[in-house]
């Protein structure tokens, strides 16, 4: 292949800079690596934003094994049992490495890791940093010791829109400066292609998710025809405020543990309806129970004035932040929540060594679908694997490098923080990625069902081709809209995060990974 803008990156090349990429980058070291990112270290990454932790079997009276039970179970059946217990007992060593470079994990005085309890586990097994900031934290060591690296380039301000294939290889990417988009890409070639470009929140209207996570990776991916696993299964937690901030801030679990109760607008309380636990009620059974009541055109609060009263002013000081700036005093106000879409558990389908179905690409983080999760995270299992990943996905690609260090910057590009924001702000608001993210809310989101997602598959197609020449960008979100909503289509059963309203019950005939190519999408889609 010749092309006139080539740029070659010595050694591996890794596409996003969350906790998945900058892992693998450290743990490559000092093999030569040039990471890509949109946006300047540390932003646009769902990683910093993680509250709770990483879970892993460092109690004394945990194992992994106990761990690994746990993540089946929450996975509704579709785990891979290989796969649990080899990541849980790969926990500590993972979070050793995270603790030697720098991340300073809450430890009590004996020098012991402070652990907290989450949903569906069945120990204390989270690890955390000052209670509820472990994702920056790690994220700013791991930033840290990459600055400190000479075998890691950083290359910023630039966004991936095509995995690049020859002699039946992926052997580098196409890329853009941020907001460039009439420009000719830039191809630059790798001995390996990494892909931890993250997950797909941001292609629904109502998200937690960072602004420029929006499934680009699953989708470029599943263009150079790489197979994608379990695609339909994407998590809704049941209340994040509904304040019009964007992305949406999460009000944690932890207020309803303390009381806190749901209210519609008419002052009515419907979860002990529902469920015998009402509020405490599995996550996906209140996600649905917000979700009917927003469709019937109700809105929805979470109320902890009588549970909390003052006192949320001191134990949540997160939540009581993200309320004060929407104007909601918390102390005197019902909250409004909705269910936003959080976690993708589907993804590139990767071995366990993290290679793809394209040779040449390796997939970790939350882009890649590894069998661990099945149709339900277990929380706190996804900083996790993006470390165990990461990890595995070096030590696999070593032998391919030779070992050289002291990288040049790139010449020509560089993260023009002016530009850069506008040109990001820009894509952010264009009209048709709101219209595809309203539809993937409207029709693929917590409950589904044949009709809609018929309707929806059409919908996107119909945006894909107003949007021709748009942006390669929007071509990676359409055809991961496609993907999630093909899927959906095809699994005719409920099952973790995938609720369809036509067939409400589990099938044991369904009780294995969706995979599937973006032609069988394509096909399924034509035939909506
Ligand atoms: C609010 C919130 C709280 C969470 N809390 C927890 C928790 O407590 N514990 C837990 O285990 N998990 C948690 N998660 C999930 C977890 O944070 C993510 O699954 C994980 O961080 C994903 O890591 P990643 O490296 O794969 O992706 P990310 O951290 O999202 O990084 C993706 C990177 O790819 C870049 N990128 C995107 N598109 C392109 C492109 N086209 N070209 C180049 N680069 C690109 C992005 O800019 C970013 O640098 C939480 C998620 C959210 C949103």
């Amino acid at each position: 292949m010749t092309y006139d803008n080539t740029l070659n990156a010595d050694g591996a090349l890794i596409v996003g800079a969350g906790l998945a990429g900058l892992f693998c980058a450290l743990k490559l070291a000092p093999r030569p690596v040039t990471v890509l990112t949109p946006t300047p270290l540390g932003f646009g990454a769902s990683s910093a934003w993680a509250q709770g932790g990483v879970a892993a079997a460092v109690g004394e009276d945990d194992s992994p094994h106990a761990h690994a039970i746990d993540t089946e179970k929450a996975g509704a059946g579709i785990v891979d049992e290989l796969t649990a217990e080899s990541v849980a007992a790969e926990a500590a060593a993972r979070i050793e490495d995270l603790a030697q470079w720098g991340t300073p994990f809450d430890r009590d005085e004996a020098g012991h890791f402070r652990l907290s309890r989450e949903a569906a586990h069945s120990k204390n097994r989270v690890v955390r940093v000052e209670g509820d900031r472990a994702g920056f934290a790690i994220m700013q060591a791991l930033i840290a010791e990459v600055r400190r690296t000479p075998s890691i380039r950083v290359v910023e301000g630039i966004t991936v829109t095509d995995l690049a294939r020859a002699d039946g290889r992926v052997i580098g990417a196409f890329a853009r400066k941020l907001g460039d988009r009439y420009a000719e890409p830039v191809f630059i070639r790798g001995r390996a292609v990494v892909l931890a470009a993250g997950g797909l929140g941001g292609l629904y209207a109502v998200t937690t998710n960072p602004p420029g996570v929006r499934g680009h990776a699953m989708g470029m991916a599943a263009r150079a025809g790489a197979v994608i696993a379990d695609a339909e299964f994407v998590q809704f937690p049941p209340t994040a405020l509904a304040t019009g901030a964007a992305p949406a801030p999460l009000a944690t679990e932890a207020l309803r543990g303390e009381g806190a109760i749901l209210v519609n607008d008419l002052g009515e309380r419907f979860m002990p309806a529902i469920h015998p636990d009402a509020e405490l009620a599995p996550r996906d059974i209140v996600a649905r129970a917000n979700f009917r009541q927003i469709k019937a055109g109700r809105k929805v609060f979470l109320d902890t004035r009588e549970a909390l009263g003052e006192r949320i002013l001191t134990a949540f000081p997160t939540v009581t932040k993200y309320c004060l700036d929407a104007g909601i005093d918390p102390v005197m106000q019902p909250i409004p929540v909705t269910p936003a879409a959080h976690y993708h558990m589907g993804g590139v389908k990767v071995d366990a060594r993290g290679r793809s179905t394209l040779a040449g690409l390796w997939v970790c983080g939350e882009a890649s679908s590894t069998g661990l999760h099945g149709a339900n995270r277990l929380a706190s299992n996804s900083l996790l694997e993006a470390t165990v990943y990461g990890a595995r996905i070096a030590e696999d690609i070593s032998g391919l490098e030779p070992v050289r260090t002291n990288l040049a910057p790139f010449e020509g590009i560089a993260w023009n923080e002016t530009e850069g924001q506008a040109a990001e702000l820009r894509l952010r608001n264009l009209q048709i990625v709101q219209d595809l993210r309203q539809v993937m809310t409207d029709l693929v989101g917590v409950e589904r069902d044949e009709a809609a997602l018929r309707l929806a598959l059409r919908r996107i197609a119909e945006l894909e081709t107003t949007a021709q020449g748009v942006t390669r960008s929007f071509l990676n979100m359409t055809t991961s809209a496609t993907m999630v909503a093909a899927a959906a289509l095809k699994r005719t059963e409920s099952r973790g995060g995938h609720f369809r309203t036509d067939y409400p019950e589990l099938d044991p005939n369904w009780q294995h990974h969706t995979l599937m190519t973006l032609d069988e999408a394509l096909a399924i889609r034509g035939s909506a």
